[in-house]
């Protein structure tokens, strides 16, 4: 294995999924739901692969209607107008930063990006020959420092690669903070890549909003969603990227030679449910933000302390009321000790203060049925 890739061996999903099949645990670890959905989208794909035969490699850069669709959305959702020949659709979001950050980084230029931090993130970067340099996000709300942002800003950044809504942390950022990276972005002349992957899940009235519409943004900035969260089918790997036509032709020659395409038939599926009606986006944050204060409560029970998300499916608690300073010591026994998977969030980091700072905490995914979030809060209330 080349140097470069060493320290990406394996992934805390793959461990810890492992070991809550071997113990029968509750898995709230790795992050997809326990229900498949909307019925409408999985009788599409169906009858694509039986009926249409729409079995065979479609263009590389994804079938016209999806690229069709994804334009109309972030049309109706956020008032950007994308140019559809300016849409690669990609084997998830996972390809889509992959080959964004190949096709616009090499050796000797720097990432920006915010710690903790998605896991393939760091490994996309490190295949790409490419420098991280990460801001921390600290205290209940994840905020970063501005003065820290800034510093870690140079004449080498080539990309700020920003997360909102945040996995691991639920954190959304703001308007304002999203005005002022994209103002260092400018100022440094680096791309944006926006992971909005979970961007139809927001609570408590906290807007998402999507880098490209801040003024002067669109024009440098790349943005990745997928279908895997806002429609629960993380197994298809249906994701795309948008932007400048010149920036989205980096992330589309480097994705023709990954996988060239993917999901043929799912792909007009995809495109079909991205036209659903507003009671269908709305819904996704509702369901799911009576789904964290279910689990939230379990947490609370158990003596943890919670770190309330305002987005994503996951909530962050830390285990230090129950006497215990170490998440990835406690992830690993949790299976054992009740039945129950999370994952630890120092994993997430690699600065020593950020490995430090999280070290307590453990993220849980509440993507799951009411039953299942309460019969885990049943078990996890053992731990006291
Ligand atoms: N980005 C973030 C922040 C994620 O949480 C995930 C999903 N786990 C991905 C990207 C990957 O998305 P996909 O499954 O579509 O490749
Ligand atoms: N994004 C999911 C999570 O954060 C897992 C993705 C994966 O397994 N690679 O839990």
């Amino acid at each position: 294995l080349v140097e470069r890739m060493r320290p990406f061996t394996s992934t805390i999903f793959t461990e810890i999924s492992r070991l809550a099949v071997e113990t029968g645990a509750i898995n709230l670890g790795q992050g997809f739901p326990d229900t498949d959905g909307p019925d409408s989208l999985l009788a599409d794909a169906a009858s694509n692969i039986t009926g249409h035969g729409l079995n065979q490699y479609a263009p590389g850069p994804g079938v016209p209607a999806l690229r069709d669709a994804v334009a109309a959305h972030q049309r109706r959702f956020y008032g950007l107008d994308v140019d559809p020949a300016d849409v690669v659709v990609t084997f998830g979001a996972t390809e889509a930063i992959a080959s964004t950050l190949l096709g616009l980084c090499e050796t000797g230029d720097e990432v920006v990006t915010f710690e903790p931090f998605y896991d393939s993130y760091a490994a996309s970067i490190a295949l790409s020959g490419a420098t991280r340099r990460t801001v921390p996000l600290r205290g209940r709300d994840f905020v970063y420092d501005p003065a820290e942002l800034r510093a870690a800003f140079s004449e080498r950044t080539k990309v700020v690669l920003v997360n909102t809504p945040h996995n691991p942390t639920g954190t959304v950022f703001s308007r304002e903070q999203l005005v002022e990276i994209g103002t260092l972005a400018a100022e440094f002349d680096a791309v944006v890549v926006t992971d909005e992957v979970y961007e139809h899940m927001t609570f408590d009235g906290t807007p998402h909003v999507p880098m490209a519409t801040l003024p002067g943004m669109a024009e440098r900035t790349l943005t990745i969603s997928s279908a895997g969260k806002t429609f629960s089918v993380t197994g298809w790997k249906v994701g795309w990227v948008h932007g400048p036509s010149e920036l989205v032709a980096a992330a589309r020659a480097v994705k023709q030679f990954l996988t060239f395409h993917g999901g043929t038939p799912l792909q007009p599926a995809v495109a079909n449910a991205l036209a659903l009606d507003d009671a269908f986006f709305a819904g996704i944050s509702s369901e799911l933000a009576r789904k964290r204060d279910l689990l939230s409560d379990g947490l609370r029970a158990a003596g943890l302390d919670v770190y309330t998300p305002r987005g994503t499916y996951f909530v962050v608690a830390d285990a230090s009321p129950l006497g215990v300073d170490d998440g990835v010591a406690l992830a690993w026994k949790l299976p054992e000790l009740c039945g129950v998977a999370a994952v630890p969030v120092s994993v997430f980091c690699s600065s020593d203060e950020g490995v430090a700072a999280t070290r307590p905490l453990v993220r849980f995914a509440f993507c799951k049925r009411d039953e299942v979030l309460s019969e885990a809060a049943d078990r996890l209330a053992g731990l006291r």
